[in-house]
């Protein structure tokens, strides 16, 4: 052997020997050797310091199982003899019956000191084996685990409390903006009122009303605009995905956007979407992001700018909608600020009317709807934001046999004509229960596009059965129910609820808003026409019984 070869050994050993000293001096761990049996041989500083016991009181006397809480040493040789299928004693045998059975083991207990007190410790412990590989005893290490656990319930709180403050944010802000609206209708009726007054308002009078007007209109977008988030944040919005015709949809952004293009003299690009081609949305919310990115491509154009609409398709089953301007184009920092609720990036000094909440409403209801909203832009050329959703089947074409017909023709004089309702705002639906009715001639079809229309139609025409979509702009389907059965010229009417909204939950909370029966989309042909029946005789009824009575 060479002298080289002897001192790089000896270097080895004196540091093997440090390392050695090291560990059992290390303060920060607790390292406890034990005999065969568990009685403790070894107690380093760091053990005494952490446990309170002088090595001296407990080598010779005591199992480290003695120095853990007894409760937690029995329920983990329940555990133990159940996960290996082997009755395991609650004492020392449960700390280090793996470890004997050559498994690696570490394991979570509370460790309890000399005077009592206690601290959760995570242990690792392994087998002492001699020459012959017999286990001689048993080495365990501990450290003190409580920083650990205290910082994992601090986490665990402060996530609840984030929870609940955002909670709470959204409940404010929903509580306030319904507070908010009763006396903003006041300023914005009686404004309007003094507007239309004979004699006239003067000039100087007219002018002051149009302010508080244009004030009083952009206070309740903002206001609408804050419960919308406020509800999206707290997971109560309720979106029905079901076939959407995006060329309707685009034929009716259309002439929403038409005065404000002409206003501006931007010119825009339509596209032709083949009106075969559905998407999986919801009509209302669905529209309502395409004019805000159409309305915002218009407002932060260039004059006499451009915008173009075309669509793609990216993946099998999507389709990309992209809404280009010939805009300023945003910067990178620009772009990374882009989603933040109210942050304008600084189009509030350049009197562009706007909240900077339109564009976080939109991304968030696209994912909602299982879509996607991406921009790419450059500064100087303009920006583009494209949709991305899930395609979707065309709805189902009536087979017109399957209905049946009404009555004949010669025998409607005997019969009167019966009426029926419906409020929805998916003409893709409305399409497939006109075709329906046509071929019933003792049914006079009325529709409205939204709750509170669909109210004052009922109140105005009374018809026999209303049919109610649940997603609708405005005020929902339940809430318009609600207005229905509050008011005694209506309260009688059967309203049946047609909604893609399938779950159970929204079934039964229909069924507790009083709706005669909740159908849900795709209309079933047989089950539509079927409840209708019901309902008509039901309306019958109903009627015979208040003529009985009076
Ligand atoms: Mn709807």
């Amino acid at each position: 052997m060479s002298t080289l070869e002897t001192t790089r050994r000896e270097t080895l050993l004196i540091k093997a020997g440090a390392l050695q000293n090291a560990i059992l001096t290390s303060a920060n761990f607790s390292i406890i050797a034990t005999d065969e049996k568990g009685v403790i041989q070894l107690f380093n500083v760091g053990a005494e310091g952490m446990l309170g016991y002088q090595a001296a009181e407990v080598i010779n006397k005591i199992s480290p199982s003695d120095m853990h809480d007894p409760l937690e040493v029995v329920a983990r040789a329940e555990a133990l003899s159940l996960e290996l299928a082997t009755p395991i004693a609650p004492g020392f045998e449960a700390l280090a019956f793996k470890a004997s059975r050559g498994m690696a083991d570490n394991y979570e207990l509370t460790y309890i000191r000399k005077d009592g007190s206690r601290f959760p410790a995570i242990v690792s412990i392994t087998a002492l084996r001699d020459e012959d590989k017999g286990i001689i005893g048993y080495l365990l290490i501990g450290a003190d685990n409580s920083l650990r656990k205290n910082a994992e319930v601090a986490l665990i709180n402060a996530m609840a409390i984030a929870e609940k403050a955002n909670l709470a944010k959204s409940d404010f802000l929903s509580g306030m903006s319904h507070e908010l609206r009763t006396p903003l209708s006041a300023i914005l009726g009686f404004a309007q009122l003094m507007a239309s007054d004979k004699p006239a308002p003067s000039p100087a009078q007219t002018r002051s009303v149009d302010q508080i007007l244009k004030a009083g209109w952009y206070l309740l977008d903002l206001i609408n605009e804050i419960l919308d988030l406020a509800t999206i944040e707290s997971g109560r919005l309720s979106l029905s995905l079901e076939p959407t015709s995006l060329a309707e949809v685009f034929h009716e952004c259309q002439s929403m956007i038409e005065s404000q293009t002409r206003q501006r003299g931007i010119s825009i690009q339509f596209p032709v979407i083949e009106a075969s081609c559905f998407v999986g949305a919801d009509h209302t919310r669905v529209k309502q992001v395409f004019i805000n990115l159409l309305s915002n491509s218009i407002k932060y154009n260039k004059p006499n700018g451009s915008v173009s609409i075309e669509h793609s398709l990216p993946a099998p089953g999507r389709i990309r909608i992209s809404v280009r301007d010939t805009g300023y184009g945003l910067s990178p920092e620009q772009l990374d600020q882009l989603f933040q609720p109210f942050n304008r990036l600084g189009q509030e000094n350049k009197g562009e009317e706007g909240t900077g909440i339109g564009l976080v409403m939109s991304k968030r209801l696209v994912e909602l709807m299982g879509g996607t909203l991406h921009v790419h832009s450059i500064v100087g050329e303009g920006s583009t934001f494209s949709v991305d959703l899930n395609l979707a089947e065309q709805p189902q074409l009536v087979d017109l046999a399957m209905i049946k017909a009404g009555p004949p023709l010669e025998s409607q004089l005997g019969i009167s004509m019966r009426s029926l309702l419906y409020v929805e705002d998916n003409p893709a639906n409305l399409m497939l229960v006109e075709d329906l009715i046509a071929r019933r001639p003792d049914i006079r079809l009325l529709s409205t596009r939204d709750g509170l229309s669909g109210v004052a139609c009922a109140k105005a025409h009374l018809p026999d059965v209303i049919l109610m979509d649940i997603n609708l702009p405005g005020i929902s389907g339940i809430q318009a129910m609600k207005l229905l059965s509050e008011d005694p010229l209506t309260a009688h009417i059967p309203v049946i609820a047609l909604s893609a909204n399938a779950m159970r939950r929204d079934i039964e909370k229909g069924l507790e808003a009083g709706f005669f029966r909740y159908l849900t989309k795709p209309i079933k042909v047989d089950e539509f026409m079927s409840t209708l029946d019901l309902a008509l005789a039901a309306a019958a009824m109903g009627k015979r019984t208040a003529q009985e009575s009076l």
